[in-house]
């Protein structure tokens, strides 16, 4: 069996430690052939040394000397947002996984697409935003997309395949830190509180997503273009074990659901040894501990996220990318105690409200629309 050749993007992020982890685990199946991250040299050196990578990208030249003092080996080194694209064309790899927070990962997964490189996709930035545009590509190339979001791998678990069978797809959420916090108290909640995750442990800005929903919003509108599906058929309930990581309801009423321990290795593994199953290290499900499993509808009235992600899917164009760089803007600001947590919602719908949606959007318009929402939201924060 051939190992499979990986580059890494966001290789020192919540992800990028979990996908070292899984290529430790499965050596046999995957190759760490290229690593990218964004300034935290020291944490990408480690990496490098690691894995011995043979090419490496750093996109804030400032930390280049860091870098360079503590790599113990002499890969190709590759700097800023033009090396983050050449190291996603890397000609010795056959897959790119983008673990990028924010919309930095959108220009590397096209560059990538364009060489024939099968796509993992973490990031889930890019298909909110481009959705349209990277799977009519991906397609015009014949190249895989993979998701590693655990609700989409375990959707791309349970349609195996047979995609024009699907009545519904149903997210799990685990309610994220104010399940049960009175709609009242949510003015009050403090940054500490919101990132305090029940069941996950992942990257500061998906934490605060899964808090309000929108992380939730915006998997919504992910499945949408990964699956191929009508928004009207992507649904959410409430899980708070986080153990079944979303179910498919077929044409026939049989419902077919993945679990596993909140890890995201598992979805890593699957994306990368994805048609095959290999044995692992990961503990299985222990069913003598596992004493419940709840499903509760959304609180849609005190979490408006998801009502705002089904509008910006079902409008489409280029509202996705509108709601998902104006949420950006309110979350960096809520994590900078500018906003307080209900604002974050309240700041984005303001910015959806005011945008033209432009339909069939090409790179360049996605991009317009998103600059122009991270500046409304950046003026409604101001206020
Ligand atoms: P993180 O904040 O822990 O790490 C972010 C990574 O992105 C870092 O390696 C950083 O160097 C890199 N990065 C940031 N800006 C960059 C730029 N401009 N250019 C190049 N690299 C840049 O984030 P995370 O939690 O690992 O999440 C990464 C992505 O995966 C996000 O899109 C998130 O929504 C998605 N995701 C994460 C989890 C999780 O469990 N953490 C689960 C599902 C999906
Ligand atoms: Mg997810």
């Amino acid at each position: 069996m051939k190992r499979k050749r990986v580059v890494l993007l966001g290789a020192t992020g919540s992800i990028g430690d979990s996908t070292l982890k899984v290529a430790q685990d499965i050596p046999e199946r995957m190759e760490i052939v290229g690593l990218a991250a964004n300034s935290n040299a020291s944490k990408l050196a480690v990496a490098a040394n690691k894995t011995r990578a043979p090419a490496i990208c750093l996109v804030d030249e400032r930390k280049m000397e860091v870098l360079r003092s503590k790599l113990e080996y002499e890969p190709r080194i590759l700097v800023g947002e033009a090396g983050l694209c050449e190291i996603a064309k890397l000609e010795d790899a056959d897959m790119v996984l983008i673990a990028i927070v924010g919309t930095a990962g959108l220009h590397p997964a096209l560059d990538a697409i364009e060489t024939g490189k099968d796509l993992a996709v973490a990031s889930k930035e890019i298909l909110v935003m481009a959705g349209e545009a990277v799977t009519s590509a991906a397609q015009r190339r014949g190249v895989k997309i993979l998701p590693v979001d655990s609700e989409h791998n375990a959707i791309f678990q349970c349609l195996d395949g047979r995609p024009s069978e699907v009545r519904r797809i149903i997210l799990t959420a685990s309610g994220g830190p104010f399940r049960e916090t009175r709609a009242s108290e949510l003015g009050r909640v403090t940054v500490e509180d919101a990132l305090k995750h029940p069941t996950w442990n992942m990257g500061p800005k998906i934490t605060i997503d899964s808090a309000t929903l929108f992380n939730k919003g915006l998997e919504m509108i992910e499945a949408h273009w990964l699956f191929n599906v009508g928004m009207d058929r992507v649904e959410v309930v409430i899980h708070p074990q986080s153990i079944v990581h979303s179910m498919v309801e077929f044409a026939d009423g049989s419902t077919l659901a993945q679990l596993s321990y909140s890890n995201m290795c598992f979805p890593i593994q699957y994306a990368v040894t994805w048609p095959d199953r290999v044995p692992n290290t990961l503990p299985p499900l222990d069913f003598s501990t596992l004493s419940k499993l709840e499903f509760f509808p959304p609180r849609y009235d005190d979490f408006p996220a998801l009502n705002l992600a089904r509008r910006a899917g079902e409008t489409g164009g280029t509202l996705p990318a509108v709601m998902n760089a104006a949420n950006e803007v309110a979350v960096a600001a809520f994590l900078n105690r500018q906003l307080r947590f209900p604002q974050i919602w309240q700041t984005v719908a303001q910015v959806m409200d005011r945008h033209q949606a432009v339909a069939h959007p090409d790179l360049d318009a996605i991009l317009a629309a998103d600059k122009w929402a991270r500046e409304e939201a950046r003026r409604v924060v101001g206020k």
